[in-house]
């Protein structure tokens, strides 16, 4: 069945923005580039966020909320930060509207201007640095490992459902600590929860490595990051682990006395994730039919369809699957029975494969005589009957594990098949336009090559993995001494 999704070898992007409004994730709002994220879409969303949650507070943060406007003067302190975050600030002047004299309606009122104008934060080190110069004096106040839950605002000109926002959620983490070695070993900690929440629960598999000083977020001294690749062969920065240095300690002039009793500059970290996984988790593992979920993220793992003709029927269906869901949920399996009047079983199944839901149980008359239930998995399509006897429980369970791991294994491989090494600029240039994906090259390390392969062929350094092996090589752009290959692709 079709459900009217156009196909992905078709045209991707229509694709996905279909995806995205037909399985009920989000829509657009009357502001560009801002979304309306639906319910459905944010039970995924909160899945992410208490899985992530919980890592962050097994890893030792602490929840806290910081305020959503930063005052101008100080975003302008930290000189490398507000040049990267200039162009997309959304800016509050004034605090009042009114009714115009001259019949034009309602308007800003120009008495009502701001002393000092307002940042909608496009993330909030500024605000909180400030903060933190109250919160540490001494080495017994550090690390302070702290995380906030929000939303940021950074005006995006080229927009798209989840993966590029205007005003976006995410998670931001903000830790200082007494020495550079802690703030680096945090960074990478960090990096590394982000990788296996990426491969545990979204079953998408990532690089992780170390941004060029052209990618690097504005105001650190590197920015590690996990990247991953999607069906089109396009690349998408899932993740990002900052060492901020001192730079903002120094900005906001947050010092420490250590244990020695010297006055020093306090080290930093930040780190976020944001609803642009979402955009990852869809272009990742979705098909033709709709999306397809790992269990692992599905708001329900289970949905149980009855298929009856008359009130009796049903009553009977309903008796038999009381029990099922009661053992399916003891089993720690979220499960929704749809016995809706409403809608045909048809209609049902097709929504079901839509939306994603890993298992679908269809239980009628034959199956009430034979102690059956049919069960469809959502990422194979494939039927099955099955008895409905002690083994039940454990044999859906298993499904479920297997179908995660099904799902990591087949990103897996279509990303194996997609990294390529190249040893001239000629074969990486046919290799962009006639596979793209993930292509691991030589580079000079400097800025101008890598602007000049960005302009040419439109790819951008994604990372310098850090698993990757040193190999002598020379730059496939200048010929130039290499040690190590970056890699490059196009990317969202
Ligand atoms: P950054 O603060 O730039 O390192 O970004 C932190 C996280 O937010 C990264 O995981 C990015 O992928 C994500 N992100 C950055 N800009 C956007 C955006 N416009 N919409 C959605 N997510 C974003």
């Amino acid at each position: 069945m079709s459900k009217g999704l156009p196909k992905r070898s078709e045209d991707y992007s229509l694709w996905y923005n279909e995806l995205v409004k037909k399985a009920d994730l989000a829509e657009n709002s009357p502001v560009r580039g801002c979304m309306v994220i639906k319910p459905y879409g944010y039970a995924i969303w909160e899945k992410m966020q208490q899985e992530l949650d919980r890592m962050f507070k097994e890893t030792g943060h602490s929840n806290a909320y910081f305020p959503l406007f930063i005052p101008k003067s100080y975003l302008s302190k930290e000189a490398a930060h507000v040049e990267g975050f200039a162009k997309e600030c959304a800016v509050v002047t004034h605090y009042r509207l009114k009714n115009d004299e001259n019949g034009g309606g309602i308007i800003v009122d120009p008495e009502a201007k701001l002393e000092e104008e307002l940042i909608v934060r496009p993330t909030s080190e500024t605000v909180i640095w400030s903060t933190y110069k109250n919160w540490i004096q001494s080495y017994r106040d550090l690390p302070l490992l702290i995380n906030q839950w929000a939303n940021v605002v950074r005006w995006e000109m080229r927009t798209r459902l989840f993966l590029r926002t205007a005003e976006f959620l995410w998670q931001e983490g903000h830790t200082a600590h007494a020495t550079k070695t802690e703030a680096v070993e945090e960074t990478v900690r960090m990096l590394n929860v982000y990788a296996e929440f990426a491969e545990t629960f979204m079953a998408l598999p990532v690089i992780k490595g170390v941004k060029t000083e052209n990618e690097r977020f504005a105001g650190a001294e590197d920015t590690y990051c996990i990247e991953a690749l999607m069906q089109d062969g396009k690349a998408l920065q899932a993740g990002t682990s900052h060492f901020l240095g001192q730079n903002f300690a120094k900005a906001f002039d947050v010092k420490f006395q250590s244990k020695e009793g010297a006055l020093e500059y306090v080290w930093g970290t930040s780190w976020g994730v944001s609803t642009r996984l979402m955009g990852a988790l869809i272009m990742a593992h979705s098909d033709d039919n709709g999306l397809v979920l790992p269990p692992n993220l599905a708001p329900n793992k289970v949905v149980i369809v009855p298929i009856y003709r008359s009130e009796e029927e049903k009553e009977k269906i309903n008796e038999v699957t009381k029990e099922m869901i009661s053992k399916l949920r003891k089993a720690g399996i979220s499960v929704k029975y749809d016995d809706r009047d409403t809608h045909k079983p048809g209609w049902k199944f097709a929504e079901y494969e839509l939306k994603g839901v890993p298992v679908r149980i269809a239980i009628g008359p034959k199956d009430l005589e034979n102690g059956t239930v049919e069960v469809a998995r959502r990422d194979t399509l494939e039927k099955s009957v099955i008895p409905l006897n002690e083994e039940f429980t454990a044999t859906i369970s298993q499904l479920l594990e297997d179908m995660q791991a099904n799902i990591y294994k087949k990103a897996y491989d279509f990303r194996a098949g997609m990294i390529t090494k190249v040893e001239s600029y000629e074969e990486f240039k046919s290799v962009l336009d006639e596979k793209g994906g993930f292509v691991l090259a030589h580079w000079d390390g400097t800025s101008e090559t890598e602007e000049k392969v960005k302009d040419e062929t439109k790819a951008t350094i994604r990372c310098i993995p850090l698993d990757g092996e040193e190999e002598v090589g020379k730059c496939m752009v200048t010929g130039k001494p290499s040690k190590q290959r970056v890699i490059f692709a196009r990317a969202y």
